[in-house]
């Protein structure tokens, strides 16, 4: 059964060889056997199911969430040569009745269905009339109470084993964590299944985590050094953030779409369409984007405000590069972040336990912005993956240098203490600052700060410095912010620093937001992500290449990337062949395509010599 995967892989997709596990599943699948795969986005779980479902007799019948997405994954199938067609709730009754007399009729390769479809007496009929391969999951933490994205649908497809005992279930999932891991297969009733759990690691995503001076400055400059022209997302808490950073953003030539709740309905999917179907389109959105989305050359994420959790940052960021090509994932933060964070948290419903989970979660977060090791073991950490310094983050690029921040500390925590002990008062950190640095503001003469003794003795540190220094004690635990006007007090740590039984150690706020070395020799040429590492004299060839799978694209009504993909073009623009042989061997383009375009890339290619 190898053999046929192998030689499936091959034909089929155009590629050489497995990644991974997939080999693995694949072998185990064809046999008949149950398999739950933890694969991170990217990792190639796609393959897992289709290729078996090619493989074996019958239809491949997959279950997923995703309805927005299957008329994309079904395009991109065919494109393949591989004969998919899905039924859900967005299809007419011709449509449907068309997709059904397929499957009847041994037509259909891949049968995509939405998770209701399955409790619908009539769809199960169809089922038992035809001849089913295996049964795919999708998404499958969708069955996990405690997931985000809980779909009652989901607890119906347990049954699917009491109905068609002989058929192999494959339950597939990005979501790392153990606890959802085993209720998936509890609630699948996946007990015999084969466990298959790739690392999560996203080795082709640089992690970059910068304190804000003046964000939307910051992204556009990461957007004009690095990712000019390359398809992103931009993440905001808020409407308005997002409102505002996508008008920025087009004022400033990026070709840039908001994407929100409060957008109607058409605009919404419109500025999605633009995004999945074009390249370059950068998204600027609320956390409702982005699930399943399942474009493969997103270059960025970028995100404005600080996640609520490191599992959110990881799907976020997880979003780039699912095609294993070099991706940048960056996130601005700030003291603002943390005090709005805290007070959302202690204005929340719900009990104490349920809050200090949402602290617990915005305290790793904050650790992992603050780490002066590297990013991505600290993440992976989380996941309970261990690993060693990847090179490939921002403090392993331009290590983090620290300080001896005790003093400063003890100073700040002084003059939270004083306004407390003497005064009564509470403040946030901008009037602190100004009294430290000494400044005679309007505020600091009313409440007569300036005959504290603390009155002007940190002006050995600016502004930016002392937001720092007050950033890393609430991240450490040495200083916490208090009610709606998120002012500060001190916590029972900060006796240990104020008693001098404790030293701290800062993280030094760089001059400049850190960038991979990499990336600041590009920025003179201006070269984005696509074309990067590219010679000379292939990337003209590759953005002519570019040009024409945009107007394939358009001419066909299908998503660029279902085309050919970035990483194919790349090799094509590289590798120039000169003939349909030659171009075969590139990865990506199997045999559908190679009918389908070969020629006219030949012909586009000859053109340029
Ligand atoms: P996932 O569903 O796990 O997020 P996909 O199945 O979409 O990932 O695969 C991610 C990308 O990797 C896709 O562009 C896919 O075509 C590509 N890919 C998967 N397996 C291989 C392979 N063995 N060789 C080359 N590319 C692969
Ligand atoms: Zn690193």
């Amino acid at each position: 059964p190898t053999t046929d995967a192998l030689r499936c892989l091959q034909r089929v997709f155009g590629y050489d060889a497995f990644r991974g596990d997939q080999e693995q599943i694949i072998e185990h699948v064809v046999a008949g056997g149950d398999a739950l795969v933890l694969m991170p986005t990217g990792g190639g779980k796609s393959l897992c199911y289709q290729i078996p479902a090619l493989v074996r007799p019958g239809v491949g019948v997959v279950v997923s969430p995703l309805i927005a997405l299957m008329q994309d994954q079904v395009d991109a199938l065919r494109a393949l040569g591989v004969r998919a067609g899905f039924l859900n709730s967005t299809q007419d009754l011709d449509e449907r009745r068309m997709v059904e007399a397929e499957f009847l009729s041994g037509e259909l390769d891949l049968l995509y269905l939405a998770p209701e479809r399955l409790r619908v007496e009539s769809t199960l009929r169809l089922l038992d009339r035809g001849k089913i391969a295996l049964f795919a999951i999708d998404e499958a933490h969708c069955v996990a109470q405690w997931g985000h994205d809980f779909r009652p649908d989901y607890l119906a497809l347990s049954e699917l084993h009491e109905r068609w005992p002989d058929v192999p279930r494959i339950a597939l999932t990005a979501t790392a964590t153990e606890a959802t891991h085993g209720e998936i297969a509890g609630r699948l009733k996946l007990q015999d299944a084969k466990h298959f759990v790739a690392s999560f690691d996203r080795p082709n995503i640089q992690y970059r985590i910068a304190p804000k001076n003046d964000t939307r400055k910051q992204l556009l400059e990461l957007l004009r050094t690095e990712h000019e022209g390359d398809a992103g997302v931009v993440y905001c808490l808020s409407r308005k953030g997002v409102e505002d950073t996508a008008a920025f953003l087009a004022q400033h030539g990026v070709d840039a779409v908001p994407y929100h709740a409060g957008l109607d309905a058409a605009t919404r999917a419109a500025n999605q369409a633009r995004f999945l179907r074009e390249d370059g389109v950068v998204v600027v959105a609320t956390i409702a984007f982005g699930m399943g989305i399942d474009k493969p050359d997103v270059r960025f994420v970028a995100h404005l405000d600080l996640p609520k959790s490191v599992e959110g940052y990881y799907q976020e960021t997880g979003r780039a590069g699912r095609d294993g090509l070099p991706s940048t994932a960056w996130l601005a933060y700030g003291l603002q972040d943390v005090v709005q964070q805290r007070k959302m948290i202690d204005g929340s419903e719900g009990d104490d336990a349920h809050r200090r989970r949402l602290a617990a979660h915005l305290d790793a977060m904050l650790a992992l912005c603050e780490t002066v090791e590297c990013r991505r073991v600290q993440l992976l950490a989380y996941f309970g993956e261990r690993s060693t310094p990847c090179g490939n983050c921002d403090t392993c690029l331009t290590p983090a240098e620290t300080w001896d921040g005790t003093i400063a500390a003890q100073k700040f925590l002084s003059a939270v203490l004083r306004l407390a002990r003497e005064r009564r008062q509470k403040f946030g950190a901008g009037q602190i600052i100004d009294i430290l640095l000494g400044k005679k503001t309007a505020k600091v003469i009313q409440h007569d700060h300036d005959q504290l003794t603390v009155f002007g003795i940190g002006t050995e540190l600016g502004v930016a410095e002392w937001r720092g220094v007050v950033r890393q004690l609430l991240a450490q635990g040495l200083l916490a912010v208090e009610g709606e006007y998120g002012t500060l007090v001190l916590t029972e740590a900060s006796g240990e620093v104020l008693g001098r039984q404790r030293e701290v150690r800062l993280r030094r706020e760089p001059e400049k937001p850190a960038r991979s070395a990499k990336g600041s020799a590009k920025s003179a040429a201006r070269k984005a992500a696509a074309v990067a590492d590219l010679p000379e004299e292939a990337v003209a060839l590759f953005e002519r290449l570019r040009a024409w799978r945009a107007a394939t694209a358009r001419e066909l009504g299908v998503p660029a990337y279902v085309i050919f993909h970035d990483a194919t073009l790349r090799e094509i623009a590289t590798a120039a062949p000169s003939s349909l042989d030659e171009l075969s061997t590139v990865s990506g383009v199997g045999e559908s395509k190679l009918e389908k375009y070969g020629e006219g890339i030949l012909a586009l290619l000859a053109e340029d010599a």
